[in-house]
């Protein structure tokens, strides 16, 4: 650590006397007989300076708890190596180290205070219900901005600001109540331009990267006037792996799962029999029903409804009947998303035309399980959606049977 104030500490040390050849060879202005008869050293008042730059940062910062006791430590350091030299006559400052030190000290203890009272606090029937409070709060940052909030009022002697939290726990919330439904929210509009579809890996993976810039621009401001968190989606490309059973989708075209927030897709699997000009809409339609698996992991439907299939069989009827409520409520969400882009930049009438006709169902092949809806369903959800623009025609749990059978 180089010492502010104090060249003479890190610079080069004189040559010592009787090297004065050498120095005459090298060049470095050292001449011959250096250190005799030369004026007395200036005083060396770094670690003075130091110490009580030091000792100041300890007692300023001393509330940081770490601040108070690193920086009053090393005040203590340097004002006690400061005095030592000062002893010894080198310095002229020694007052200056003993204040850094009694500064460094008086941070340190008040940081030190500080941990006490905490842990009596923590200790205190106040901080045991804060402690009980957090737990329950299973990491929902609101909720523990809550439990510090009466904490607070508890310890000023004041009433919690809200009934205390019994053993009862709060009402799940249901896939049917969320902020993404407000009547008010429309998506805006995208000027969505995608790279020409080629066929190599590179070309892929940029056309998909660009897909899912144009649906992060058609979602994030409608969930950010929501309130909602957002974050962009992982993209990953797999061939025939079966998902886990967390992840929604197919395996042999895309899925998403919510656990790591990535959409796996196999554009070339899903393609290859296609004629080119009919790729994009296709992938685009992909793209934006996965995007829309992960709005609902965003917004907190896909808990609520995890929550909601748990107490069911897997795949008997009411878990088949959820997960279809699932799937067509990604299809509205991708038709609202392509309502952003249609009719500008890359996406066009017959981008538009390939999308719709590549929307399938559960019906269109004998053996499937029936967990993503008729083909008939999946297309009204989807035009629902692009017709209205709004995520507020999605809501699809409160939809008769019929309509998300
Ligand atoms: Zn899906």
């Amino acid at each position: 650590m180089s010492v502010p104030g104090d060249p003479q500490d890190g610079g080069p040390y004189p040559p010592p006397a009787g090297y004065g050849q050498s120095t005459v060879q090298f060049g470095s202005g050292y001449g011959q007989g250096t250190g005799y008869g030369a004026p007395p050293a200036p005083p060396r008042n770094g670690l003075g300076i130091a110490a009580l730059v030091l000792g100041l940062l300890a007692l300023v910062l001393s509330w940081t708890v770490i601040g108070g006791i690193v920086f009053g430590v090393l005040a203590l350091i340097f004002g006690l190596l400061g005095r030592a030299r000062a002893k010894r006559g080198e310095s002229t400052n020694g007052g200056l180290s003993l204040a850094g030190v009694v500064l460094g000290v008086i941070g340190a203890l008040i940081a030190v205070g500080l941990i006490a009272w905490g842990v009596y606090l923590l200790n205190a029937p106040a901080g045991q219900s804060y402690r009980r409070c957090v737990q329950r709060s299973g990491g929902d940052p609101v909720k523990i901005q809550q439990c510090v909030s009466d904490f607070g009022r508890e310890v000023r002697g004041q009433p919690p600001a809200t009934p205390p939290v019994t053993s009862q726990p709060a009402p799940a919330s249901t896939p049917d109540h969320n902020a993404v439904y407000r009547a008010d929210l429309h998506i805006p509009t995208v000027t969505c331009v995608l790279p020409t579809m080629g066929t190599t890996n590179r070309q892929l993976e940029a056309w998909v990267q660009a897909s899912v810039t144009c649906l992060d621009n058609a979602w994030w401001p409608v969930l950010a006037t929501a309130g909602l968190p957002f974050s962009r989606p992982g993209v990953r490309r797999f061939s025939g792996a079966a998902p886990d059973r967390a992840c929604t989708g197919d395996v042999a075209i895309a899925y998403y799962c919510p656990a790591d927030k990535v959409i796996s897709v196999s554009p070339d699997g899903e393609l290859d029999p296609i004629p080119d000009a009919h790729r994009a809409g296709r992938l685009l339609m992909t793209m934006a029903h996965e995007y829309g698996h992960h709005v609902q992991e965003l917004s907190g439907i896909t808990e609520a409804s995890d929550r909601l299939q748990r107490a069911y069989p897997y795949r008997g009827p009411v878990w088949l009947q959820l997960s279809r409520r699932m799937e067509l409520q990604a299809n509205c969400f991708a038709g609202v998303a392509i309502a952003a882009m249609s009719g500008r930049g890359s996406v066009g009438a017959v981008e538009l035309a390939d999308a719709v006709s590549s929307i399938g169902g559960d019906d269109m092949e004998p053996g499937l399980p029936r967990d993503h809806g008729t083909a008939a369903n999946n297309l009204k959800w989807f035009q629902t959606g692009l017709d209205a623009g709004r995520p507020a025609v999605c809501n699809t749990w409160l939809a008769a049977a019929g309509r998300v059978a």
